[in-house]
């Protein structure tokens, strides 16, 4: 029996979520929430009275032992995050290895994902691509964009706006500067953007705005100097 659901909320526009996601948040007896303001605006607005209990990458280990307790006696409860599917970069992990641990069925939800959106609208290949969640930010960034260098992969990152020009600036000078790489910026907002071109002609594009708002996917093309096997969308027939 599930007793915990990941339910993935809209990245931006509302009608963006699912009709079994409204009805999963309905029927549990808690919802896990990143941000219980966030979290009640959305069930406000789907017109859902629900106990609301924070759950959020500073308190999870704590929270997990006494979530377990509860879910263990039969409670359900739906996880959501701020905005997208909980557990890509986001708090999850910890809850979904614990009850499965301890033999507690979780169910997971399909729905919006910031990095698909990304990654289709970049044009880049799609067949295999690795996803990268945000940069380290100090310790480890040299070493993680060093290995990423001979990566044939089409690359997937989060990043904030206050770090997007550096970051494709340190990208171009470890990946090269013809490498292609797409930038979509509000995905499914009002002011959704998708700009595709080099790393440096999108760092200076980023450097030339008087400000950069908004949510960020920023995704690379993979190192094209590697020979690409012809008829890659069929199975191979030996
Ligand atoms: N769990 C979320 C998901 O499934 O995509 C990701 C949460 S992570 C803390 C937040 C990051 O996701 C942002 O910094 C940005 O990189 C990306 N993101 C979320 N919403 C976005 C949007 N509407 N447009 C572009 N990027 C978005």
């Amino acid at each position: 029996d599930t007793v915990l659901y990941l339910v993935p909320t809209p990245i931006g526009n509302l009608e963006d979520i699912t009709l079994r996601a409204i009805r999963i948040l309905g029927e549990v007896g808690t919802v896990l929430c990143e941000d219980t303001r966030t979290s009640g605006r959305l069930l406000q607005h789907l017109n859902l009275k629900k106990p609301l209990l924070s759950y959020h990458l500073h308190n999870e280990h704590q929270q997990v032992a006494r979530l377990l307790e509860r879910l263990e006696k039969g409670e359900t409860m739906a996880l959501v995050s701020d905005a997208g599917t909980p557990g890509i970069s986001d708090p999850g992990f910890l809850l979904v290895r614990e009850c499965l641990a301890r033999g507690l069925g979780v169910e997971c939800l399909p729905g919006p994902t910031a990095f698909v959106p990304a990654l289709l609208k970049s044009g880049f290949g799609a067949e295999r691509f690795t996803f990268e969640g945000f940069l380290p930010v100090k310790k480890g960034r040299q070493t993680r964009l060093k290995e990423l260098a001979t990566e044939t992969r089409t690359m997937i990152f989060y990043e904030s706006p206050h770090r997007i020009v550096k970051t494709l600036e340190q990208l171009a000078e470890v990946l090269g500067p013809g490498r292609q790489a797409s930038v979509s910026r509000e995905l499914t907002k009002l002011f959704e953007e998708t700009i595709n071109g080099s790393l440096p002609e999108l760092a200076r594009n980023f450097a030339a705005r008087p400000s950069i708002k908004g949510e960020i996917v920023l995704v690379v093309q993979g190192n094209t100097d590697a020979p690409v096997k012809k008829g890659r969308y069929e199975e191979d027939e030996d």
